[in-house]
């Protein structure tokens, strides 16, 4: 036996005499972080051993591998225990003494002015003296596979350490860290559950969890055998399988269990990037109940199945954060600051790369599964063209699956309803963008057969603007805003001067226009319509509250549509004066209502109106 580093003692030195004091304040909202250095270390201990097992220079048998994380409350220690490959004496001394030491050390020092631990993504680094942050003495006990003997090691919180001959009946490590009274929250097992099932789901060796004093409450209970141990991880996650191998029920599944989100997600992309990039991931779109949800999403960061961080915006690009998934990424930097990760090229490229698969993903489905892809346009959209607004690439890629929904429920895209629309009017899409308010206008467009399209969402405005931005051909007018030319008939126009004074007089709008123009629609006295471009202004006003308008006040550059083939603006000129003037006021009033919701004041003038007008029958 060789007794080299039997029964040594060590300290510090002087350089390095600050390190657990320092080690103990960091990271201070993360300490977390400490049980998946010391599981992942254990986890790697064996991925170690099984490797040389497949070299053939191991012979394990047909031995269980696993990791066993106790937590005892009565002797306040939280344990971690593998059957890896172990340490000998020199590998102890070399591993723990000095380079995991100088490790955690370097990290400190090149991380502790960035002081939140914000910076740093993952705080990979760390590593095993991690454990000092909630210990007051780390035990480590260790046997290697091969035939050297067992060693017993223990450090204090002052990082004196003393290694001596150690008992241990198989090969592999066992490291009891000693928590400290302020930590002991981390005797709790569920908070040792919750962290495990946080960063250590998906790590590829079997972990299994007991507690102690816990399980001998249960035994008292006596009432029922203890089930079969089962572990807390799933070693092989879906998203290391080939895609063609997994079913939907199977992403449905894994979506449940990591999200713990009931509703099913829309639909899901399984990222398989092989060499240069080098990673995997599956990616779902998840369903919201409502536009004004939260659309912060989770896209779980792992490096090769230990989970590092949520919504990396460095990774993900911030306007596809809604989405839900897990990115396995094994050649991330990670131990590195955003700033860092902000500049990096591997970084970039993973990330165009995921922008690439999602609008991949949107192609495919309106190409081939439209009928599936139209069910969830209304769910997905307000993404879409939020993505589509940030990222003009994106837009390039996904431009011709943006869906348009009629006010008849149908799904179009935009070069579809301008094919259809062909025969009344060209590269014009008319829209409305409230159903209900401007019912009366969609109603005169569908009797002439053309199709009106929603434009609801809170982020349209917006859109539209993009969209005419990047397609000038193309023009979106609200249906309000231009229905006298979308709906004139042919026929003579005869001007009635002494009839438009009295419009502008009882509008109290001066600036009003009244033009006189034959519709299609013979059952519409007047139409009120606002230029596109003016509303727009309007609405931009109202949004930065730049105008001195009020939601009532009318906006000036209205049009009024005189249908000259109106029966009942015919027969204006058969009444008396006052009569005629009363229904002159009262049908603008009804101009006004079908346009849009009347104010106060407006309403108030409508019913005083509605009852002189009842009044003249
Ligand atoms: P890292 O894991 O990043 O290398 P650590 O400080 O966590 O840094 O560990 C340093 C080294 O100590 C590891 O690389 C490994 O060689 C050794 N080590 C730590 N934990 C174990 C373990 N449970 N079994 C075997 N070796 C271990």
């Amino acid at each position: 036996m060789n007794n080299e580093n039997l029964n040594k003692k060590g300290g510090i030195s002087v350089e390095t005499a600050h390190i657990f004091p320092v080690i103990k304040k960091w990271l201070y909202s993360e300490k977390d972080i400490f049980l998946r250095e010391i599981v992942s270390n254990a986890c790697d201990a064996v991925t170690k051993l099984r490797r040389l097992s497949s070299l053939g220079q191991y012979d394990g048998g047909d031995e269980a591998y696993r990791v066993d994380v106790t937590v005892d409350k009565t002797a306040k220690t939280l344990t971690v225990s593998d059957n890896g490959i172990g340490m000998t004496g020199e590998e102890l001394d070399r591993y723990i003494c000095q380079i995991a030491l100088s490790g955690a050390l370097e990290f400190m020092e090149k991380y502790e002015g960035e002081n939140t631990g914000n910076g740093i993504i993952g705080h990979f680094g760390l590593g095993f003296y991690s454990s000092f942050m909630v210990s007051d003495c780390v035990e480590l006990i260790t046997k290697s596979y091969t035939d050297s003997p067992a060693l017993h090691w223990t450090c204090n919180a002052e990082g004196e350490y003393e290694t001596e001959a150690g008992e241990r009946a198989g090969h592999g490590t066992t490291v009891i860290m000693h928590i400290s009274d302020e930590e002991a929250a981390y005797l709790e097992k569920h908070k040792i559950e919750e962290i495990l099932e946080k960063y250590c789901a998906f790590m590829p060796v079997e972990i299994y969890f007991t507690a102690e004093d816990d399980g001998a409450e249960e035994k008292k209970d006596g009432d029922k055998e203890p089930e079969a141990p089962k572990p807390v991880n799933d070693t092989t996650p879906l998203w290391l399988k080939n895609p063609s191998d997994c079913t939907p029920e199977e992403y449905k599944e894994f979506y449940r269990k990591v999200f713990h989100d009931w509703r099913e997600p829309l639909f899901w992309i399984h990222v398989n990037a092989d060499y240069p990039l080098n990673f995997r991931g599956i990616l779902y779109f998840p369903k919201l109940t409502n536009e004004y949800e939260s659309i912060e999403g989770q896209v779980k960061l792992y490096y090769n199945q230990v989970f590092v961080a949520d919504n990396i915006k460095e990774v993900i690009p911030e306007y596809l954060l809604m989405l839900k998934g897990v990115l396995d990424c094994p050649e991330l930097p990670l131990n590195v600051s955003r700033s860092y990760l902000q500049n990096n090229t591997y970084v970039s490229k993973v990330s165009a790369h995921i922008v690439k698969k999602v609008a991949d993903k949107l192609n495919s489905l309106c190409n081939t599964a439209r009928e599936e892809y139209e069910k969830v346009w209304n769910d997905i959209r307000t993404f879409v063209e939020y993505a589509c607004m940030r990222d003009r690439k994106f837009y390039d890629r996904v431009k011709d699956s943006l869906l348009v929904e009629l006010t008849d429920g149908k799904f179009l895209t935009t070069a579809d309803y301008l094919e259809g629309a062909k025969e009344t009017h060209e590269n014009t899409v008319y829209y409305a963008s409230d159903k209900a308010a401007q019912a009366q206008y969609i109603s005169m467009f569908e009797a002439q057969n053309m199709q009106v399209a929603l434009f609801e969402k809170q982020l349209d405005p917006q859109f539209l603007s993009m969209l005419e931005a990047y397609t000038p051909e193309v023009k979106y007018v609200r249906i309000d805003a231009d229905v006298a030319g979308a709906l004139k008939a042919d026929g003579d126009v005869t001007e009635n001067k002494a009839l438009a004074e009295l419009f502008v007089k009882v509008s109290g709008n001066e600036k009003l226009q009244v033009e006189f123009a034959p519709l299609k629609d013979t059952g519409v006295p007047t139409l009120l319509t606002i230029s596109e471009q003016s509303r727009r202004m309007e609405e931009m006003m109202k949004l930065y509250s730049m105008g001195g308008m009020s939601m009532g006040e009318y906006p000036t550059e209205a049009t009024l549509t005189v249908n000259t083939a109106s029966p009942l603006i015919a027969k204006l000129e058969t009444m008396d004066e006052q009569k005629r003037e009363t229904t002159v006021a009262y049908l603008y009033q009804l101009s006004l209502l079908s346009q849009k919701k009347l104010s106060a004041e407006e309403l108030q003038k409508f019913l005083s109106d509605s009852y002189s007008v009842l009044d003249l029958l």
